[in-house]
């Protein structure tokens, strides 16, 4: 299947811009303003065009050290936590003043997984963002370092701006980077190294999962998390962009559908905003299935309980789990309708034996089919 990737044709767009550590330090111990300044002017512009943007910023912690002048500390989570407390205010300050010399004014949302991943975060999350984009303010986000334990954080920004272009229904998610996208090998010790400009089929390449180990130095993220990012948002409907923040006019020329860096064409179909959120959960349960309801789910039924054989992990009712049959491969992501112990009690067995096993009722499926959401 070819995929057409129209996202600049419509005049106004809905972009999450995602800047990685190593673009706003350029490469220093220390936030650049001057790089700032330059990509402030440049999203500020699209703004006043009547393009939406919405910004995912690291550096958080990159700042934190900076302000605390570099201290002596242990590796461990509350250390970064710390750094983070300290960072944040005074990366938002340094937006604030550098937005407001456009006329802009800049909203922090802090997220977590967590945030994303209940029904009733999901939905305050999005129309807190889409409130704020109505104002014609420029939500920036991050996640929230200082809470996020390993639990219910997302761990690195790139997932992070594909769970929020996946909120929000994004056109274009851009992740700038130190590099110029996605190469076909390490242009850091192979100078043939080549750029990998159109990634047009539905399923990434496994040699490009391969070839997108590695990283930079000092962020979180690799190309394997850009990939991430880039696999999960072009399914929610954007087209993904990896291209090299100090490029001059980079955000600008992306958007008008100049071919700069990686770009991933959406897969065909945008998800529609229930299933959006269905992908975004981060429940790790499993349930796996047989052959035969495997096969039912791909003509589009419902799982009921007579096909399930195992339950891995735990969650409660509604939660997102992840479908696999027998063979191990998951085929889909919904949200289940029973908590872990009663699928427990339930694989089997027939849909009108579930009131007599459990004493109630929540419905005849374990996933209803438009909570499922096959991948
Ligand atoms: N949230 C972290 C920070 O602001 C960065 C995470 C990442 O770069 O992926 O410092």
């Amino acid at each position: 299947m070819m995929m057409k990737d129209q996202s600049h044709l419509a005049e106004h767009l809905r972009i999450v811009v995602k800047l990685g550590t190593s673009t706003l330090t350029d490469g220093t111990s220390g936030l650049s303003l001057s790089r700032m300044v330059d990509l402030v002017r440049q999203m500020s512009r699209l703004n006043g065009e009547g393009h939406e943007v919405l910004l995912v910023s690291s550096g958080a912690i990159a700042t934190g050290r900076e302000v605390l002048k570099f201290p002596q500390l242990p590796k461990e989570i509350p250390a970064k936590q710390m750094l983070a407390a300290v960072g944040q205010p005074r990366l938002m300050d340094q937006y604030g003043h550098l937005f407001g010399i456009y006329g802009l004014t800049v909203a922090q949302v802090l997220l977590t997984r967590e945030d994303l991943r209940s029904r009733r975060g999901y939905l305050n999350a999005r129309n807190t963002l889409l409130a704020l984009l109505g104002q014609g303010v420029v939500p920036i986000i991050n996640e929230n370092d200082t809470v996020a334990t390993e639990e219910i954080r997302v761990g690195d920004n790139d997932n992070l701006s594909a769970l929020v272009s996946n909120l929000i229904d994004a056109d274009l998610l851009i992740l700038l980077t130190d590099q110029e996208g996605l190469m076909t090998t390490d242009p850091r010790t192979d100078p043939d190294a080549e750029i990998i400009s159109l990634v047009d089929t539905p399923e990434i390449d496994p040699v490009l999962w391969e070839m997108a180990g590695g990283g930079s130095a000092i962020g979180v993220g690799g190309m394997v998390t850009k990939l991430q990012a880039a696999d999960l948002a072009r399914r929610s409907g954007a087209s993904v962009v990896i291209a090299k923040g100090d490029t001059r006019d980079v955000i600008i020329r992306v958007v008008k559908g100049e071919n700069l860096g990686t770009r991933f064409l959406p897969v065909e179909t945008a998800v529609e905003s229930r299933k959006r959120f269905i992908l975004t959960g981060g429940g790790n349960g499993k349930l796996v299935i047989d052959q035969g309801a495997g096969e039912a789910l791909l003509r589009g039924s419902s799982l009921l309980p007579a096909g399930l054989l195992q339950v891995v992990g735990d969650f409660g009712r509604g939660e997102t789990v992840t479908v696999s049959v027998e063979d191990g491969k998951g085929i889909g992501r919904g949200l289940v309708n029973y908590k872990v112990e009663d699928c427990r009690k339930l694989c089997g067995c027939q849909s009108n034996e579930i009131e007599s096993r459990l004493g109630y009722f929540y419905g005849e499926e374990i996933i209803h089919r438009d909570n499922l959401v096959l991948l």
